[in-house]
């Protein structure tokens, strides 16, 4: 089963999203928000309980984690 990483633009919170087809999540789990950026590489400290910030922060450099996908609607690159 493919199972992505997402992140919400909105609240931040990166989830995984089991993807059946090719029907990825509509909406943020944690706060319904409608912008979900799909993450190419695993943010793996969700899941080690951190928040996303770090990710954030460090990702906002050269880029976000989606840059390496043909199209980054987070920051455009
Ligand atoms: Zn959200």
């Amino acid at each position: 089963m493919p199972i992505f990483e997402y992140q919400c633009n909105d609240c931040d919170r990166c989830f995984e999203f089991l993807v059946l087809g090719n029907e990825g999540p509509k909406k943020c789990p944690e706060c319904a928000g409608d912008k979900i950026e799909k993450l190419m590489s695993a943010c793996g400290f969700f899941s080690k309980g951190g928040s996303g910030e770090t990710l954030k922060a460090s990702a906002s450099t050269s880029g976000c984690s989606g840059c390496s996908a043909t199209s980054c609607s987070s920051c455009g690159h």
